[in-house]
């Protein structure tokens, strides 16, 4: 399983369809400051079912649809389509390629689709569980973060492994349970 593909249109800076073709493996995205991309990870972010606006870097849900320049009005809608390859069948679907897709109105409405299909967001949550992407299961370390754990101590660094490696909240539990 890996991302393929992630399209977006109308989200933050990305007014028109953009695409972006992924490779198994590492990918690296350069580019002068401004020029958006962490607005990529916030898009990657967002598809996933982020409902956080400040996780995505705003003050409330509508900012991340694109709110025009001054050669560009504002847009009504943003929408975010992320590809994952799943010829390993990963993913518990019969496809060998998914597509999640979520699209948010300015008015407020939102709408999520499974390879085209409107779903809930619950459907594309249950999909990703188990896969280590999804809700609190992938982990994004964010910009100036890096500088924190280069520079943290040992301890705090082994906490972040533990957390990036899902094992933090078995060690919390562990810790209740011998303090009673
Ligand atoms: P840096 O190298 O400084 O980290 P970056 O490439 O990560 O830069 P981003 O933070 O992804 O840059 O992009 C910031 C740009 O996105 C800003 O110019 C900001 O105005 C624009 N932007 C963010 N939200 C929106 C939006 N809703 N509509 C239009 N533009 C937006
Ligand atoms: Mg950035």
């Amino acid at each position: 399983m890996y991302l393929k593909r992630l399209e977006v249109r109308g989200f933050k800076s990305f007014a028109s369809a953009t695409r972006f073709d992924l490779e198994p493996g590492v990918t690296a995205i350069v580019g002068p400051n401004g020029s958006g991309k962490s607005n990529v990870v916030d898009a990657l972010t967002w598809v996933m079912g982020e409902q956080g606006a400040r996780a995505l870097r705003g003050g409330k849900m509508e900012d991340v649809i694109f709110a025009g320049t001054s050669s560009r009005p504002a847009l009504g809608r943003a929408q975010v389509s992320l590809t994952i390859d799943n010829s390993d069948e990963v993913l518990p679907i019969e496809y060998t390629e998914v597509t999640i897709s979520r699209t948010l109105f300015r008015s407020g409405a939102s709408e999520y689709a499974i390879n085209g299909t409107a779903c809930r967001l619950l459907d594309i949550q249950e999909l990703l569980s188990d896969t280590g992407m999804g809700r609190q299961m992938h982990v994004i370390v964010g910009q100036g973060q890096l500088d924190r754990i280069l520079q943290a101590t040992p301890e705090d660094r082994r906490s972040f492994i533990e957390e990036a490696a899902g094992v933090l909240k078995f060690r919390r539990r562990k810790e209740k349970t011998e303090r009673k």
